[in-house]
């Protein structure tokens, strides 16, 4: 296919060189737009930044991985697929890139504040050496009209220190607001750091993290924790059949069925690609087992429909792995049940759900956790 790297390789007069580096980023650049306006890519920044080093060529799994998936999907990669490549190859960069340019406008914040605090408290040290100093003067008068004139210059000196703690005031207000904002960005941030930006359940990363407080934390209070594994069934065949766009369309159902049946109890993850893992604190295995069962029913029994014509487009079915954190087990240990589970479930005929046996020496604290379905 016609894709970026010729733009790397095209010929040009060899000075100046600056002007040469200008000509190749513009040919990049326009090449990266031709691209994704060619594939009906939103040209959003990231993905911008994603199809400009497509183009540039330089990373090559990135190149090698964006470009099979064009071969693959035949239409080009969805919004979806490429928010997963944008995530994979720029995520921590960029996550780490915004809460620094947070960190910085914090700082220079503060430094604002710290300096309004100074010169009210230069103000106040002059208006208290003023006030002295007419206390000092006022022992020494004796005539009503020099007493009259300190006093006015008294009252006149406290309505400029009051005018100026007024100022003060808000500019206080004015500093402590705007770091406000600045801690609500950082939480956005944060929060969109750790999401998947198709589904809006959690991301990979989010699953990595929380499996490792989750399975510390099971260690320490002997409380159960279970892991269940899901997995699209033929999403390969649903996505050829239905075309991409579709099959975007379901993993954001699917997302849609995992929240609303786990509720509070755990958190929805998208493990990668067309499969989810959700984490269960505090939920013994038959409970998790149902509410995989529950999600496996609701997600068989919707049929999709076009939003345009109204035509059905067919089903998808999922498949599950349920298992429950042995103590004395890895967490690595824990997914490599779940996902075993969950290949069972594939191998036994899909859209069903299998329950991880119990291990030998489980915890007996959690034992009551290891029930088959
Ligand atoms: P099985 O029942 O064994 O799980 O079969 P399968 O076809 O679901 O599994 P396979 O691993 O062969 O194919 C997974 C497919 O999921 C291929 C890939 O293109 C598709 N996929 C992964 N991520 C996305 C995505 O974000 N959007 C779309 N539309 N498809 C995706
Ligand atoms: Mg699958
Ligand atoms: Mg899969």
């Amino acid at each position: 296919m016609n894709t970026g790297q010729q733009a790397g390789s095209e010929k040009s007069s060899p000075k100046p060189r600056t002007k040469n580096l200008g000509r190749k980023a513009w040919l990049v650049g326009e090449k990266a737009f031709q691209l994704m306006r060619d594939f009906g890519v939103t040209p959003t920044p990231n993905n911008y930044q994603l199809w400009y080093a497509f183009v540039l060529g330089e990373n090559k799994d990135l190149f090698h991985e964006l470009e099979a998936l064009i071969a693959e999907t035949k239409g080009g990669p969805t919004d979806g697929l490429c928010a997963q490549l944008f995530d994979k190859y720029f995520g921590e960069n960029e996550e780490a890139r915004l809460i620094q340019q947070t960190n910085s406008r914090v700082h220079g914040e503060l430094e604002k504040l710290l300096a309004q605090l100074r010169t009210a408290e230069d103000d106040t040290q002059r208006f208290g050496n003023t006030m002295e100093g007419y206390s000092g003067s006022l022992a020494k008068v004796t005539d009503l009209d020099s007493v009259r004139e300190m006093i006015s210059g008294i009252v006149e000196e406290a309505r400029i220190m009051e005018s100026k703690s007024r100022a003060l005031e808000g500019r206080l207000k004015e500093s402590r607001d705007e770091i406000d904002k600045l801690k609500h960005n950082l939480e956005a941030v944060r929060a969109e750091a750790t999401t998947d930006a198709l589904t809006g359940v959690g991301n990979r990363k989010l699953f990595d993290r929380l499996l490792a407080e989750y399975t510390q934390a099971a260690r320490e209070s002997d409380k159960p924790l279970c892991l269940i594994f899901g997995d699209v069934d033929h999403f390969k065949t649903f996505n050829d059949t239905w075309g991409h766009q579709i099959g975007d369309h379901a993993l954001k159902l699917v997302a849609h069925h995992l929240k609303t049946q786990i509720g509070e109890a755990g958190v929805a993850t998208r493990y990668g690609g067309e499969e989810f893992a959700v984490l269960l604190p505090d939920t013994v295995l038959p409970t998790a087992a149902n509410m995989a069962e529950q999600v496996r029913q609701s997600v068989s029994k919707k049929a999709m429909k076009s939003k345009a014509t109204g035509a059905t487009l067919g089903k998808i079915t999922m498949s599950f792995g349920v298992t429950c954190f042995d103590p004395k087990e890895s967490p690595e240990e824990f997914v490599r049940r779940a996902d075993q589970a969950l290949y069972r479930a594939k191998s036994e005929g899909r859209n069903r759900v299998v329950s991880d046996p119990v291990p030998s020496g489980a915890n007996p604290a959690s034992r009551d956790g290891y029930r088959v379905l």
